[in-house]
């Protein structure tokens, strides 16, 4: 049987090594990973690996992303309090959850997912961390989310070749996109901000590896 206490131990470890790493640095987000333990998102079958800085499977050849990744992601993406961000790919919950812990009571998080079976896992893992403000919808994520538009933010977990148009038009002006875009070579991690309805400017974070969007 798998050591509770040592697993709580492990995540402080594994946010120490993000640290370390140069990754995390915002305060609010290293305490949203301290409080959101990977464990609770993993399969049971892969629980001895959930501090493993490495991708794990979760169902249907999908995946949850890798810790170093997920810190990437949010500190570029910098979710504040009381923001309303769209996810799409809510896979095992785990980036919708930090975030969730990022954006507090008065924020929210609705997160879209393709596959229902993980519609369902994710929707149960955040409850586990006691998150009432993120919303796991099954749907495809290319169309957004109209009724809870506009977001502030939207990250995308599944490699593009392009942001969804739908997605672009449901974020507000001076809001922001991560998102990992295919390009000949591969897949770069892209942070887009919307300065106005037609005028984006775009920061290219360099090559990450992600399962395609569908
Ligand atoms: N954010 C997840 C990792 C996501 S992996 C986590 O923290 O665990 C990408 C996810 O995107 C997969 O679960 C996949 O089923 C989902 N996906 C792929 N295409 C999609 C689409 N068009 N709309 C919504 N979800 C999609």
């Amino acid at each position: 049987m798998v050591d509770k206490m040592n697993l709580l131990e492990k995540n402080e470890f594994l946010v120490k090594h993000l640290i370390s790493a140069g990754v995390l640095k915002t305060p609010r987000i290293i305490e949203a990973f301290k409080k959101t333990p990977r464990h609770l998102f993993v399969r049971k079958d892969y629980l001895s690996h959930a501090y493993d800085d490495i991708p794990l499977p979760t169902y249907l050849g999908q995946t949850i992303s890798q810790p170093y990744t997920v810190a990437v992601m949010t500190e570029a993406l910098n979710p504040k309090p009381g923001e309303k961000i769209l996810e799409l790919g809510a896979g095992s919950g785990y980036q919708a959850a930090i975030i969730g812990k990022c954006v507090g009571t008065k924020g929210k998080v609705i997160t879209i997912e393709l596959e229902s079976s993980l519609a369902e896992i994710s929707s149960k893992n955040v409850k586990k961390v006691k998150l009432k403000n993120v919303r796991v919808i099954l749907g495809d994520g290319k169309e957004g989310y109209p009724k809870e538009a506009p977001y502030d933010k939207c990250i995308i977990t599944a490699a593009c070749d392009e942001i969804p148009k739908k997605v672009i038009e449901q974020v507000k002006t001076g809001g922001r996109i991560v998102a990992p875009v295919n390009n000949f070579i591969g897949q770069k991690l892209i942070v887009v901000d919307k300065i106005s309805e037609t005028e984006f400017k775009k920061e290219d974070l360099g090559s990450f590896v992600f399962v395609p969007l569908r």
